[in-house]
Formats: C-alpha cells, structure tokens, sequence
C-alpha cells in the first residue's frame, strides 16, 4: 500500500514512521509512505499556501491551487473517475466522518491513500467537493492541524495490513475487532489465545512478570492453566470494561445469552458502573 501526505510541515513525520511496526512494515515492502511539501507547489517568491478568508473572520484559509497541483502531480485519478475501492483522497478535518477501526480496515484493503493534511482555520471547501472522496476526523477535539491526524491513520492502517504484524490474530483480536467469535478463546489443540473474538468489545486486561508487584496480584483465573476459565475471565472482563468505558458500544455488539447474563450481574454488583 502507499501513503502520500501532503502537508506543510513533512518534518514533522520525521518520527512516528521510524519506529516499530511502521518500521519493519515499511522495511519488508509492505507500505511506501510518501510526504509532500505543499509549499513545493507553490509559484510566488514567497511561497504562499494560504489566503485570507472570503466573508472575513479570524485566520486564514488553506488556498485550492498548490493542494490541486500536489495532487495533481501524484498521478492519482480524478474524482469522477476514481475506483474509489482501490485509491482514496482524505481530507483530514474536524468536520469529518468519525475514523474507526472499521475504516481502517478499509483502507487497508485499497492499494493507495492520499491524506490532505489542513492547518489554520482549515482548507478551501472546494478540496473537498472536487478532489477528496472522504472528509475524516480522527475524534471530537481540534488539533492545529491535520499531521497528527495523518499520523494516526497511517498507523492504525498500517498493521491491519497482511504481514505487518508478528501474529495476524494480533488485530483480528482486540478492541473494536470487529469478528464475533465469541467462543473463540481457546484453540482446540493448544492454550487460550493471547486474545479473542472481541466482536467489538474493547480487550480485557493484560498482565505479565511478575505474578505479584507492589501487593498486587494477578487475578487467579490467569494461573490455573484452566482454559475454560482463562476465557471466561477474559470475556467478563472485556464486558465490564466495555460497560464501564463505552457502555454505547455494547448496542452495536451481538451478545450471546452469556454475555448477557454477566453484564446483568456486573450492572447489579456495581450500579454506578456506567456513571
Ligand atoms: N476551523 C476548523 C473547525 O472548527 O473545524 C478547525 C481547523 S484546525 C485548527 C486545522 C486543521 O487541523 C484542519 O483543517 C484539519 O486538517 C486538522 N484537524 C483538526 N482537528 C482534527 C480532527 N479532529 N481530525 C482530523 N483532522 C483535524
């Protein structure tokens, strides 16, 4: 897959994509990822890439011209004619579609993903209506602009993709996993996987060595070796997670009669529990 980001700050991207499983995905030839200078495609002396904005008001506008011709110069298809299954053009904005990890996923079955990145008061409207097929925010808060947003895209984009991950159960199983495989927590011929169907619900906990630290110790479920317990323990505690922080979540998700008795309970035990 290929990533270009146009941006008018590409130093800023020195870092995320240098480390870890960006890295290595990167390093075995998985995914490109390309930054742009927006001010490269610019033709005054001054490089100008912004503009005041029409109707008055604070700040300035990102202007359409320099972010056409970046495009433009990507070889990337016009918007009628985009098969907007393999290529995509994003607009990063505030204003835009929640990402999730369901959009992830999407991403990462297309061969090549353009990302605008905006600054100051946001970018010409004509980007979107005549370049971008997707206007994404990466969550409810403003950021000053659309690099870290990028930033998080590419990454969460990257390790869906085939290869890029050590073991590919990694992202089947965990939070927002979107596969419902509820009974999956034990593979038949060997222990209680690393996780499990989340079927979107967020993952339960995790620990590792030692088996106790400061005075706490780890909840006994893990110790026994009982795989049957382990995923019983595991499923109560990605419910009472879920309730506890996105209790919304738990709407969208297909629960089994199990399920549903465990979270009765929990809501009994801890009435406050979604508060
Ligand atoms: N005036 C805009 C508004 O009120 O929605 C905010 C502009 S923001 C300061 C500058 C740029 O940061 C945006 O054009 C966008 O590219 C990026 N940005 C800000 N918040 C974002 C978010 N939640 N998700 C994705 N991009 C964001």
């Amino acid at each position: 897959m290929r990533f270009d980001i146009i941006t008018i700050f590409p130093g800023l991207f020195a870092g995320p994509f240098d480390y870890g499983i960006l890295k290595r995905a990167h390093t075995a030839g998985l995914v490109e990822i390309q930054t742009h200078d927006l001010r490269n495609f610019t033709h005054d002396r001054h490089r100008t890439v912004d503009d005041r904005p029409f109707g008055g008001g604070e700040g300035m506008v990102l202007k359409a011209e320099p972010i056409f011709d970046a495009v433009t110069s990507l070889g990337i298809a016009p918007k009628a004619e985009r098969d907007c299954e393999k290529e995509t053009v994003i607009l990063l904005s505030a204003q835009g579609r929640p990402f999730t990890q369901a959009v992830a996923q999407e991403l990462a079955g297309m061969e090549r993903a353009v990302i605008l990145c905006g600054r100051y008061e946001g970018v010409d409207e004509r980007v979107n209506e005549l370049l971008c097929d997707r206007e994404i925010s990466i969550g409810d808060y403003v950021l000053s602009g659309g690099e870290l947003a990028a930033a998080v895209i590419v990454d969460a984009t990257v390790r869906l993709l085939p290869g890029a991950l050590g073991n590919p159960d990694s992202s089947r199983f965990e939070s927002f996993g979107v596969e419902d495989v509820p009974g999956e927590g034990t593979a038949s011929d060997g222990p209680p996987r690393s996780t499990y169907g989340a079927g979107g619900l967020l993952d339960y906990p995790h620990y590792t060595r030692p088996a106790e630290f400061r005075g706490l110790a780890i909840p006994d479920a893990l110790l026994g070796g009982n795989h049957e317990v382990i995923r019983q323990w595991r499923r109560r505690m990605a419910l009472e997670k879920t309730l506890r922080n996105r209790p919304e979540l738990l709407d969208r998700i297909a629960l089994s009669d199990e399920d549903q008795e465990i979270l009765d309970e929990l809501r009994f035990l801890h009435g406050d529990i979604e508060d």
